[in-house]
């Protein structure tokens, strides 16, 4: 489907729930209230979702969360939508600490590609930033979505004013060994993440790296759904990624719409813009999704003007 900017609308992020076993400093932070109770999709809601959003052009579906591996089924959802007729590719993100024991289920059910959030591989600072002494069990899930043959895994960082150096580098290291992309996602100033100081620009963290990797060099290809620019190093064999929205706003290409736990249609991840969708009927989704995509908003405004008034924490809308 195209929006009234003629932008093409193929891409769908689904909050399946809010709920999350992390409390991560910019996210749900540390008081972790993701918002009133309410907070989880339906099964037979995300399917006839999925079908009447594929049948208006949406081909790639991302599962997120919260913390979709809380929910019991999430392969089910994942093959569910693989099986949904004009369904192409279906990506999952998580924090990985459940992985380990769902990425065998999750590569039989057709997943194509995960992405693990890992802000650091300092166990003393990754407990800090995300609440819980969890480092060993984010590694564990990684190492098991490579053992279980996922397609495509990428480690995804929101680096923090109080990152460091060593650790960006020791987390570009990720995609030394493996075909593992890493990527510096910008920190956005939504929830939590609003009240924290501003952090290193990714300008700034590529210098950084270069400064210890050597030349990096532009890597034409894009991967997966996203914005990302992609960098290649010498000797790597994953990629070095850069999402950055606030520095080089992307909204022109903007090709996405998401859904939220509570089942609203957003289709702008900062201004205001959607509807609650009427779950229960193919007919007023469709055209509730139509209506919605026509009025999609032309960019974001970070940074310079009001944005979203929703309060809808990151949790419930998924990133
Ligand atoms: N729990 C899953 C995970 O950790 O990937 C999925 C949900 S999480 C909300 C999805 C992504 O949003 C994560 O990569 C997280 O780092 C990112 N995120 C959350 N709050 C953010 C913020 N304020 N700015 C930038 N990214 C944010």
């Amino acid at each position: 489907m195209l929006d009234s900017l003629g932008r093409t609308i193929d891409y769908a992020r689904i909050s399946v729930t809010d709920r999350c076993n992390l409390r991560c400093v910019y996210c749900l932070g540390e008081q972790g209230d993701p918002g009133p109770a309410g907070g989880s999709l339906d099964f037979d809601d995300i399917l006839r979702l999925a079908r009447v959003l594929a049948g208006l052009g949406v081909v790639k579906f991302k599962v997120t969360g919260g913390e979709p591996t809380l929910r019991g089924d999430l392969a089910e959802i994942v093959r569910a939508l693989k099986a949904t007729p004009g369904v192409a590719n279906v990506t999952l993100t998580t924090n990985g600490l459940l992985l380990d024991g769902q990425a065998q289920d999750l590569a039989l059910a057709g997943l194509d590609a995960v992405n693990v959030s890992l802000d650091s591989l300092d166990p003393h600072a990754y407990r800090r930033l995300s609440g819980a002494d969890a480092l060993g069990r984010a590694l564990a899930g990684l190492a098991a979505a490579r053992e279980a043959g996922i397609p495509s895994i990428k480690v995804n960082c929101v680096p923090l004013a109080q990152t460091t150096p060593g650790d960006l580098l020791a987390l570009a290291g990720l995609a030394r060994e493996h075909e593992t992309h890493v990527r510096f996602i910008e920190l956005m100033p939504i929830g939590p993440g609003a009240l924290l100081p501003p952090p290193r620009g990714n300008d700034a963290i590529l210098r950084l790296l270069e400064a210890s990797l050597g030349p990096m060099a532009p890597s034409g290809r894009a991967l997966g759904n996203g914005p990302a620019s992609y960098f290649s190093v010498r000797g790597f064999k994953g990629r070095i990624g850069f999402i950055s929205a606030l520095g080089s706003c992307f909204c022109a290409l903007c090709n996405r719409v998401r859904i939220t736990s509570d089942g609203f249609l957003k289709t702008c991840l900062h201004m205001d813009g959607g509807i609650p969708l009427p779950l229960s009927d193919e007919g007023l989704l469709r055209s509730a999704i139509l209506e919605a995509v026509r009025r999609k908003p032309e960019r974001h405004l970070f940074g310079t003007g009001p944005g979203c008034a929703d309060g809808r924490t990151m949790a419930r809308i998924g990133g």
